[in-house]
């Protein structure tokens, strides 16, 4: 399995928003799968990692491309374990994380896109946002008074905020894919009873008491808010160029294979190759062959 790609993930990518309803993608669904295969899905998930590493190595000797995948969701729908699981087998040095939380003074002081620059990642390189940009139009618009932290002149803060943030964000993303970056978002679809689920066992557990956050209950109580929130922002950001993926994410483990697949499936595309040696090259080669064999000799 591992020369192929799954094709799982194709019914879950927008590459064009301007129809996009949420409500018709499911949180847990499971795909071709039965809901207790995660067995058979792990190994499938073990050939797509493979793959991934495979396409990573060309990636970096190439040089040319570079990889953005960019991770949003709501609490506790596994974006953290799934960066972990999907980029295991990953050579670190081709590989860079970024996580973004609430900015920091020196950030605010700068237009909104200024810190996820500075972190995009170089040629040859697979770079990962854990959350991005896109909490401009998420957490900022189901909180306005985060806008107003931001000391925007005011006369810049109108009613067409949010479509002038989409407009710049598709702008800027155009940009990056016209410069070699090829971009992959992921909305990982948790249900609010699974997330409900989650953070009972973040309370119960004392391995995983560390993650919860108190805050995070009082966005849960903001759920429809940020449901259309995503439904918006995907419906005016998903483009051929810059796809998103509705992941179902109520079981972990499809999430991942479904990540792994659409990672294969983009790099695939990408005709990523080692690169051909010149007649002059491989005459350097051949002599190095020479000089090393002879002092072998001596
Ligand atoms: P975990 O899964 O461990 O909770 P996390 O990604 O939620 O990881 P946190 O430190 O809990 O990390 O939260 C980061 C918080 O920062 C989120 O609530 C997010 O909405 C917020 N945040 C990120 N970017 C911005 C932004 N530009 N403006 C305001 N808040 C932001
Ligand atoms: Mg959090």
């Amino acid at each position: 399995m591992t020369g192929k790609s799954l094709d799982l993930a194709r019914a879950y990518r927008v590459t064009d928003g301007r129809k996009f309803r949420l409500e018709r993608y499911s949180a847990s669904e499971t795909g071709p799968f039965r809901s207790d295969e995660d067995a058979k899905a792990q190994s499938l998930l073990a050939g797509s990692i493979d793959r991934i590493a495979d396409l990573q190595e060309k990636l970096y000797a190439q040089d040319h491309w570079a990889v953005l995948l960019i991770f949003q969701a709501m609490d506790a729908a596994g974006k953290d374990s799934t960066i972990k699981q999907v980029m295991s087998g990953i050579n670190p040095q081709g590989c860079q994380v970024f996580s973004f939380k609430a900015p920091s003074e020196e950030e605010l002081d700068h237009d909104f896109l200024w810190r996820t620059m500075r972190c995009l990642p170089e040629r040859g390189r697979i770079g990962i946002f854990n959350r991005s940009y896109y909490e401009e139009t998420l957490v900022v618009r189901v909180h306005p008074e985060i806008l107003a932290h931001q000391r925007l002149p005011p006369e810049l803060v109108g009613k067409r905020i949010w479509d002038q943030r989409f407009e710049d964000i598709v702008a800027f993303e155009r940009y990056l894919s016209r410069n070699g970056v090829k971009i992959i978002k992921f909305f990982l679809n948790v249900s609010k009873a699974e997330q409900k689920k989650r953070f009972l066992e973040r309370l119960d557990s004392p391995s995983k008491n560390w993650k919860f956050a108190a805050g995070d209950l009082k966005e849960r109580t903001r759920w429809d808010d940020y449901m259309a929130a995503y439904e918006a922002t995907i419906r005016h950001t998903a483009k051929p160029f810059a796809p998103w993926y509705v992941v179902p994410a109520d079981n972990k483990w499809y999430t991942r294979l479904v990540v792994a697949s659409a990672i294969v499936d983009a790099m695939s595309e990408m005709k990523l190759q080692f690169p051909r040696l010149t007649d002059e090259q491989r005459e350097q080669l051949e002599l190095a062959r020479t000089q090393l064999t002879q002092k072998k000799r001596s």
